[in-house]
């Protein structure tokens, strides 16, 4: 077994160097290839000082470079933080500062941008893509210059929680921790060099970087990368690229089931399909399934657990909570444990809701720089997510909903995700998200924001007023939303999770 990321790369292109390793707008590279202009990066890098546990920053799109840079990082033993392209300002100065990235590679586009946030931080250098330097030296690892392979434990993703709680935290995945993911995801999965696995969700965030990323590549697969993901480029992709899996946000799936003339002919070579990363609603798989022939397979991982950690093996379907209507998140994947705790730490009983912790070789050693944040969430190594789960006699997990989403109306405890699966269930209703929003009189209020189904002469359109009705012939009364708002779209964060600190802070006035 490989002990770090380099090392299980370079067996990758010794078992197949002309094998297809990535497919980007209509050209393929090669395993050898994507090697080699890795190489030559490493030597840039190199001469311009970077070293073990340097930070070397990614500011890019999912473009071919995201994926050489990671490769010549880590040949320098460097620390790789993942920006996300979409951040700028503040927000980006402060993940420069935080992860005191030395050299940032760049979309040319953002250079303006980037070299803003980087004022008065440790950035030395700024390479756009298209533009990166090249090494005096040539391409050559061989000039006693190569450092040392890493250790497992030494660090080689920072990765950033996509912010839905709070401020994001850098979590510090090990070269160990990536490669017990991505190895558990393929194996999991199935991935051989027959797979053409469409990179969908961003390789800024972890699921990319990992599920779709690392886990197909290290197997032999071949990584089908689309500039924007757009529901059409997503289409495209099945039809025309030849992917056989895809893991991709719940949005991804909604996007597609929104486009006119998709069929199920649209998805000729398709194995299997993963959804994770946000609640995966039930009615939506069902849907989906009915509609195009495909099972999407919900996933669970976080940033902290290097990615997927538990999920709905391929070509099984997940049993549904009998009392919340949940879809199971699956099983733990191999290596994984999985515990339901009290807030005192003691495991629960099949069947008892809980808090989800998750221990095992993917499981992050701490946030960067952030002892306190580290302290809170990590007990004796095992990960306490902050998700509220329970498991059933069979093992199969349920996430009820996120520990710090609950909402208290007068006493009464109310779950967004239930509210949400029975608004769903509406055949009107595209997408939806309930949140609590304060309330003099009963501490919170259950307040819901829906988007239509728009479009097709056959399906009702209907009014707020109407949508409470429906909750209410299905809800006690405590959980029927006090208030429906019909909105064209959902504040999301580029990792397709609902923004529901924005929704709660939108000003919405319960008694309005
Ligand atoms: P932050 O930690 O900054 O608040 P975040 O938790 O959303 O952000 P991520 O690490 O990207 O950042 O997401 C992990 C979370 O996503 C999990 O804790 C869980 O709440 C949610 N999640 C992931 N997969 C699923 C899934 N299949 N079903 C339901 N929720 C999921
Ligand atoms: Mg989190």
């Amino acid at each position: 077994v490989a002990p770090d990321l380099t090392s299980a790369w370079r067996a990758r292109v010794e078992r197949d160097p002309d094998g297809d390793a990535l497919l980007h707008d209509g050209r393929v590279w090669s395993a050898r290839e994507l090697d080699e202009a890795a190489d030559a990066l490493a030597a840039a890098l190199r001469e311009a000082g970077i070293g073990p546990g340097d930070r070397v920053g990614i500011l890019l799109q999912n473009v071919p470079t995201a994926v050489v840079t990671l490769l010549a990082a880590w040949r320098c033993g460097a620390i790789v933080p993942l920006l996300n392209p979409m951040y700028h300002g503040r927000e980006l100065h402060h993940l420069l500062a935080d992860s005191g990235a030395r050299i940032l590679v760049i979309d040319p586009e953002l250079a303006d941008v980037a070299a803003a946030a980087a004022e008065d931080t440790q950035v030395e250098a700024i390479w756009s893509d298209g533009d990166l330097p090249t090494s005096a030296a040539g391409t050559a690892e061989s000039e006693g210059t190569a450092s040392p392979d890493a250790a497992p434990d030494d660090v080689a993703l920072l990765t950033y929680t996509s912010g839905t709680t709070g401020p994001p935290k850098g979590a510090m995945n090990t070269h160990g921790n990536v490669l017990a993911a991505a190895q558990a995801t393929a194996s999991w999965m199935d991935l051989g060099p027959e797979d053409r696995v469409l990179c969908v969700a961003p390789i800024f965030h972890i699921t990319g970087a990992v599920i779709t990323l690392m886990a197909p590549l290290l197997a032999g697969s071949c990584v089908v990368l689309i500039g924007r993901t757009t529901p059409e480029a997503v289409a495209h992709a099945f039809a025309h690229d030849g992917v056989t899996s895809t893991t991709g946000s719940i949005t991804v799936f909604n996007g597609l089931a929104r486009l006119d003339d998709l069929s199920s002919d649209d998805f000729p070579h398709v194995r299997h399909l993963f959804s994770g990363g946000a609640p995966v609603p039930a009615t939506t798989v069902t849907r989906f399934r009915d509609t195009y022939g495909h099972y999407i397979h919900n996933i669970y991982g976080m940033t902290e657990t290097s990615s997927a950690c538990i999920g709905v093996p391929p070509g099984v379907e997940a049993p549904v909570d009998a009392a919340t209507g949940a879809l199971a998140i699956g099983l733990p994947l191999p290596g994984t444990d999985v515990r339901i705790v009290s807030p005192d730490g003691a495991t629960l009983a099949p069947g008892e809701p809980g808090e989800l912790e998750i221990s095992g070789p993917s499981v992050v050693p701490g946030y960067w720089d952030n002892p306190d944040a580290t302290a809170d969430t990590f007990v004796e190594g095992a990960l306490r997510t902050g998700d509220g789960a329970l498991m059933d006699e069979d093992g199969w997990v349920y996430i009820v909903d996120r520990l710090k989403d609950q909402i208290n109306t007068s006493g009464y405890k109310v779950w967004p995700r239930e509210v949400e699966d029975v608004l769903l269930a509406h055949p009107a209703v595209h997408e939806c998200a309930v949140v609590g929003v304060p309330d003099d009189y009963r501490g919170e209020a259950v307040v819901a924001y829906a988007v239509l189904t728009g479009g097709d002469g056959d399906v009702p359109s209907i009014t707020a007023e109407e949508l409470r009705e429906h909750a209410r012939g299905e809800l006690a009364a405590y959980k029927v939303p006090r208030q429906v708002h019909l909105i064209p779209e959902l504040p999301k964060t580029p990792t397709g999770k609902i923004r529901r600190r924005e929704l709660r802070e939108s000003g919405a006035d319960p008694e309005a």
